[in-house]
Parts: C-alpha cells; sequence; structure tokens
C-alpha cells in the first residue's frame, strides 16, 4: 500500500518506486511505469485535507500486479540516482510553490493595510504592521533568490540537492511565517473563511511535508555544511 499519492484518484498511469532486489539494498531500487487498468491496481476515494484541496490525493494499493520488463523506467539499479534528481526537482518546485503563496500573501496584506481604518488611521500607517510587511517582503526575495539558483543549475544539468533542500526549507519556513502573518494583519478577518487569509495559512501546512519534511532537510543541511 503506498499512502499520499498526488493526482492518484485522477492518474491514468502510475510512476511505482519499488525494491526488485533487497540484497542490493539502495542499487535494487527501480522505477515501473504501471498502467491504472492494471489488474492488482486499485485506488482509494480522495483524501480529506487541511488545504490544498483542488489537488486530489489517495492511497494505491498493489496486489500481485504483474507488469512487463518493459514498464521499467531507466537502467536496472538507476532508480537511486533517478530518485535523487527527482527529489531536486520536487524540491525546486516546493520552493516556488511556496515563493507564490508569499508573493499572494503579501499583496493581499498590503491591499487590506490600505483598506482597514482603525483608530482613525489606515493600519498600514502602524509600525508593526510595516515590520510584518517588511519581513514577509524580504523573506520573498531570499527565497526567489535560492530558487533561482537551484532551478538555474537544473537548467544546466549540474546536480544542486543541496541547493534545491536548502532554498526548498527556507522558501516553506518564509510562507508559513507569511500564513502566519497575513491571518494577524487580517485581524478577526484572517479567521473567517470569506477571506483569502486563512487559505494561506492551512495551504502552506502542506509545503512543510512535501518533498521532505524539515527535520530530514535540516539534517542533510547540517551535514552538507560540514557537521
Ligand atoms: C499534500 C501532500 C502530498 C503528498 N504527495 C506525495 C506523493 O505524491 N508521493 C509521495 O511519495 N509522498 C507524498 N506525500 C507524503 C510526504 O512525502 C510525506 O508525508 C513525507 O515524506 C513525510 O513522511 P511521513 O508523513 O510518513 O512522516 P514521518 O516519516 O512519519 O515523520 C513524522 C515526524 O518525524 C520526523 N522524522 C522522521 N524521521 C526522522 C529522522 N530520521 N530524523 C528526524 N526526524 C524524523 C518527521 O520530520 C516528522 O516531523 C505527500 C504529503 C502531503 C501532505
Amino acid at each position: 500500500m503506498k499512502t499520499w499519492v498526488t493526482n492518484g484518484p485522477v492518474a491514468d498511469f502510475f510512476t511505482v518506486l519499488c525494491q526488485t532486489d533487497p540484497s542490493k539494498k539502495l542499487r535494487g531500487l527501480n522505477f515501473f511505469f504501471i498502467p491504472k487498468e492494471t489488474p492488482g491496481i486499485s485506488v482509494s476515494k480522495p483524501f480529506d485535507m487541511l488545504g490544498t484541496r483542488t489537488s486530489k490525493l489517495s492511497e494505491l494499493a498493489l496486489t500481485n500486479v504483474k507488469i512487463p520488463q518493459h514498464y521499467r523506467l531507466g537502467g536496472e539499479g538507476q532508480g537511486l540516482n533517478n530518485l535523487l534528481s527527482i527529489l531536486a526537482e520536487i524540491r525546486a518546485m516546493t520552493a516556488a510553490l511556496a515563493i507564490g503563496l508569499q508573493r499572494a500573501a503579501l499583496a493581499d496584506s498590503i491591499r487590506y493595510a490600505h483598506e482597514r481604518v482603525q483608530f482613525g488611521r489606515p493600519i498600514a500607517k502602524y509600525q508593526l504592521i510595516q515590520a510584518k510587511i517588511g519581513q514577509m517582503a524580504t523573506n520573498l526575495e531570499a527565497s526567489k533568490l535560492l530558487t533561482y539558483r537551484a532551478t538555474n543549475m537544473i537548467d544546466n544539468n549540474i546536480s544542486c540537492l543541496k541547493e534545491a533542500s536548502i532554498a526548498k526549507y527556507f522558501a516553506t519556513e518564509a510562507a508559513c511565517f507569511a500564513g502566519d502573518e497575513v491571518t494577524r494583519i487580517f485581524g478577526a478577518y484572517g479567521y473567517s473563511m470569506e477571506y483569502s487569509a486563512q487559505r494561506y495559512y492551512r495551504d502552506n501546512r502542506f509545503l512543510l511535508y512535501g518533498g521532505g519534511t524539515h527535520e530530514i532537510l535540516l539534517t542533510n543541511i547540517a551535514r552538507w555544511a560540514g557537521l
């Protein structure tokens, strides 16, 4: 059983990483192409989730599934290498999602800070609100630079698991910060389902897990830093 399969409920085929020779350990991993209609494949109903609700996820059960050898993707034993290269792309992509969330949260925060008048002034005039906007804007710029570095390396076929992991970690933490701050700037309306702020707050949680948790990422980053 594989759980948390993005697009599982709507997919026509699956790319599945399997252990084909346990004695070879990580070198015994291979990717396979498996069409949805293959006997033994079954997909659960979509999960009910906190956020990112336009993306459908499910479980995938594989029971005595048989596929032809030419459904293997890549050379034999190349699964780990392929996984690591995909992982860098997934982490850079997750960083890009985090940038989009930060950008939207920042734009809505600025607009609302100008609109909302309290104690006779738009809340944009208060320095503590300005500090939130300033921090969000700085985090956004830093996230973009880290992500552009990683994606530029991907474009040039340079391995960049470290750079992509750092970009994913930083941009996601910044998106969580932005999702928190936007709900504070909106005051009680940040708690209302009628406004956008709550969505940024809910959606940012997905970024923490997709592509690897931050506990795992930080462990790797510390090792790359020389620990
Ligand atoms: C919206 C969404 C979409 C997803 N899409 C996919 C998908 O398409 N394909 C896919 O394969 N997966 C997908 N995932 C799953 C995601 O990759 C996993 O949730 C993630 O890898 C973490 O695994 P876990 O949830 O089992 O957490 P666990 O491994 O159970 O971890 C629980 C906690 O323990 C910590 N922890 C675990 N091991 C260590 C360690 N060695 N050192 C320190 N801390 C540790 C974790 O960081 C976490 O805080 C998706 C998840 C979500 C939420």
